[in-house]
């Protein structure tokens, strides 16, 4: 029974077609998965597991029904909705990943991220990573009241979006070195991971070893995810995102 991968789909209310191709997704692969590992900006925002939006319950339902009916359900956070939390993964019968994480995938051990952190060329983003995920930051942040909470992370994207314009495509991609360095420690052949929204399977060397990063694509313009069978190589896969009748 394959294992599923999917990152990026920046859920939110003003992209309908996101949710319903993720629904339509979900329903295809339940019919065959055995896990699902969510790699990270699942949602385009989180300000805390007690919102409960319209589209929140929907999703949390749709993850739950897939949980129930057997198969395992993984997530990473992503730099959009780190502030997932133990709630919502009793809610929907998620594991909630530490990033980065080492699993078995065909007898090979896999790193997975979400991939922000292999940023480092971007030391503005980096240092304020550190800061709104500093406790002294979020503990009182989770103790406001929705509606506040909501202000702060609108403030926050527009801060980030405006500053995100004048940087140059090299410093929003990973540093190459730092993925090295993050698969040499680990002793891994194989890293996945998302964030990046450029898509493609790299054959890298590691250690003078061949080496692969694979990165899963975002859900703007097409639904992207990984595949794994049992004995086959990694597949990276896509279809457009309002295409109906999906088979997987
Ligand atoms: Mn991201």
């Amino acid at each position: 029974m394959p294992i599923y991968f999917i990152s990026d789909l920046h859920l939110e209310e003003s992209r309908p077609d996101i949710t319903q191709a993720f629904l339509q997704f979900m329903d295809t692969a339940q019919e065959d998965a055995s896990a699902l590992y969510i790699l990270g900006d699942f949602f385009e925002s989180w300000i805390g597991d007690d919102e409960n939006t319209e589209l929140q319950l929907s999703i949390k339902t749709r993850l739950k029904a897939f949980t129930d009916n057997g198969a395992s359900l993984f997530f990473m956070h992503g730099n959009r909705d780190f502030l997932i939390g133990e709630l919502f993964a009793e809610e929907t019968g998620a594991t909630i990943l530490s990033d980065p994480s080492i699993i078995q995938l065909n007898n090979d051990p896999v790193l997975l991220m979400h991939g922000d952190s292999l940023c480092t060329g971007d030391t503005g983003y980096m240092k304020f990573r550190a800061t709104i995920r500093n406790p002294s930051f979020l503990e009182p942040f989770l103790k406001r009241p929705i509606e506040e909470r909501r202000i702060t992370a609108q403030q926050l994207r527009a801060m980030s979006q405006a500053n995100n314009q004048s940087k140059s495509t090299e410093i929003m991609d990973v540093t190459p070195e730092e993925v090295i360095t993050e698969m040499s420690k680990h002793q891994i052949k194989t890293l996945i991971h998302g964030h990046t929204h450029r898509p493609e399977i790299h054959n890298i060397e590691v250690d003078e070893q061949p080496a692969q990063r694979i990165v899963m694509g975002d859900w703007d313009k097409e639904v992207w995810y990984l595949k794994v069978e049992e004995d086959q190589p990694i597949a990276l896969l896509h279809y457009p995102l309002t295409q109906t009748n999906t088979v997987l």
